[in-house]
């Protein structure tokens, strides 16, 4: 496993090869050190309140229009900004965390030219990456108060804190356990 974690290093720029790299190896450690996660109550307890961070800023977006704009922005449009390469913002780490919310992850890329991750509603994956989360562009700008801009940034702020140290659980953890220091797990790959 660590030898395919090295892969990344090398491997070639190619975003659909990346990221079906770090599938590949998302999945691998999920198989060998799932188990040992799902048994850890601090682990669960961050994944819960994860979770339910992520659900309350969803629900702020739905009620701003966000995710309404969104898609007609994308999917009528056919403009948008999920463009091919951007799903190597989701990281080694980032896929295991969807795995643990027993998010189906896809093996193609369904819509050519979008990132690997759009499907015909938007994103597939629940735990989004931080770039994916923090998008709000000129068009969106214009749906907020300045009360409701400070508020859906301050509820994203702590979704992203608690993204942020589940990941550094996870690579801790892996790291002690492997005895290596696992960089690869949180690196976009791409940059
Ligand atoms: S964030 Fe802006 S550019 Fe991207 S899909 Fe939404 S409306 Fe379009
Ligand atoms: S929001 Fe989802 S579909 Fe869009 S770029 Fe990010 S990972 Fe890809």
């Amino acid at each position: 496993m660590l030898k395919n974690l090295k892969y990344l290093r090398i491997i070639d720029p190619d975003p659909t090869s990346l990221i079906l790299e770090k599938i590949r190896i998302a999945d691998e450690l999920f198989t060998d050190w799932g188990d040992y996660f799902l048994k850890d109550k601090k682990f669960l307890e961050n994944l819960k309140n994860y979770e339910e961070a992520i659900k309350k800023s969803n629900k702020i977006m739905n009620e701003l229009g966000t995710f309404e704009e969104c898609y007609l922005c994308s999917a009528v449009e056919n403009a948008g900004c999920c463009k091919i390469g951007l799903e190597n913002e989701v990281t080694i780490n980032i896929l295991l965390i969807n795995m643990f919310f027993k998010v189906e992850i896809p093996k193609n890329r369904d819509v050519p030219g979008k990132c690997f991750f759009v499907g015909p509603t938007g994103c597939k994956i629940f735990a989004r990456p931080y770039l994916c989360r923090e998008y709000f562009c000129n068009r969106l700008l214009r749906l907020f108060s300045p009360e409701e801009y400070a508020l859906i940034t301050q509820t994203i702020s702590e979704e992203l804190t608690l993204l942020y140290l589940i990941n550094r659980y996870i690579r801790n953890e892996l790291e002690f356990l492997l005895g290596e220091f696992l960089l690869e797990l949180d690196i976009t790959g791409y940059s």
